[in-house]
């Protein structure tokens, strides 16, 4: 059954859990809630959704079809299920992409000078982005080569994937690439020692590896398991995402999988966790693990749908905090 929780209730219960948890830290105005040195600095993208940001959902985004190789009832938006890259070897996007990115280049630096200080780039999915890898080192080059230099700072890469294909060959192509991160989901292959080894593997090799994973409640186990595994492995940042609901087929597989769900509104109604991502915080908090945990919840989901000039950030405070300037101008050229 789903219930929807008055935001009132959802919003005090979130906060009487926060101020439970001594060592809770929180960045951009309390809608970044964390523990740990720091976040990673690929979150900071959500936290001032002004800046540039060029993040591709491929292949919605891309005129590709959506092709995942694995399917996780959470997921929000419908895929195709298949294991063969969708993207073949040297097939390139062409002129057309590079001349649509271009266009508001000067547009973008002017704001960025002004107003935002920092580049991003991410791949993510409804999809799983590594079948599409060959597409995703063209827009790479394309960042690296052209949207660098002009903009005068190094943007953030990330890309996120369920790990299954991180295998050397496509690690060393990420890196090759420039990607400063690779977030993992280890919740798609319920936490497997595939993904696992991928994981050590990939520490190796690219700058930053988090691990991105949902506050699934039936992986509680599975997750709490985790958190010496990823510590060993030298994971530097966890990610645990609340369950954003986007759609009527998602919610209705996620009511037959857990019976019961609460629901609250935030920009896109999410599932309240129950209070799993705390829990798991005050254990990281508990074992003293270097890794930093950041608790993507509905609040940041909200300051990342102000994707336009109307957002709060840019209509109330042309000043930005610290970090972010410092983030910029440590990553010139
Ligand atoms: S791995 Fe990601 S894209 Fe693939 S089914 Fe799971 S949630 Fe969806």
């Amino acid at each position: 059954m789903i219930r929807i929780v008055p935001i009132q209730e959802a919003y005090k219960r979130k906060i009487e859990r926060q101020e439970k948890l001594q060592g809770l830290k929180f960045k951009c105005h309390g809608s970044c809630a964390y523990v740990g040195k720091d976040i990673s600095p690929g979150c900071y993208g959500c936290f001032y959704p002004d800046a540039y940001h060029r993040g591709f959902i491929l292949g919605r985004d891309l005129s590709l079809p959506n092709v995942c190789n694995k399917d996780c009832v959470y997921c929000f938006e419908p895929h195709i299920v298949r294991q063969e890259p969708v993207v073949a070897e040297g097939l390139k996007l062409g002129e057309d992409w590079q001349n649509m990115l271009k266009e508001n280049l000067e547009q973008d630096k002017k704001k960025i000078t002004t107003d935002c200080k920092m580049q991003y780039y991410e791949f993510t999915g409804i999809c799983e982005p590594l079948l599409y890898l060959p597409v995703i080192e063209e827009l790479m080059a394309f960042f690296r080569e052209v949207v660098d230099p002009f903009m005068g700072t190094r943007g953030w890469a990330k890309i996120y994937t369920n790990g299954t294909l991180l295998n050397l060959d496509n690690i060393l192509k990420l890196k090759k690439a420039g990607f400063d991160e690779v977030r993992v989901h280890p919740g798609a292959t319920n936490f497997s020692s595939e993904v696992y080894e991928n994981l050590r593997l990939s520490v190796k090799h690219i700058p930053t590896v988090t691990v991105e994973t949902p506050a699934w409640p039936p992986h509680r186990k599975k997750l709490f398991e985790m958190l010496p595994v990823i510590q060993d492995i030298g994971i530097k940042h966890l990610d645990i995402c609340q369950i954003e609901i986007t759609g009527k087929a998602q919610l209705e597989r996620i009511e037959n999988a857990l019976g019961d769900i609460e629901l609250y509104q935030a920009f896109y109604p999410v599932m309240d966790d129950g209070g799993l991502v705390e829990d798991i915080m005050q254990e990281v908090l508990d074992k003293g693990y270097s890794y930093s945990v950041i608790d993507c919840n509905g609040f940041v989901k909200q300051s990342r749908s102000a994707l336009s000039n109307r957002s709060y950030w840019t209509l109330l405070n042309r000043k930005y905090p610290p970090e972010w300037e410092k983030h910029r101008y440590e990553r010139k050229l």
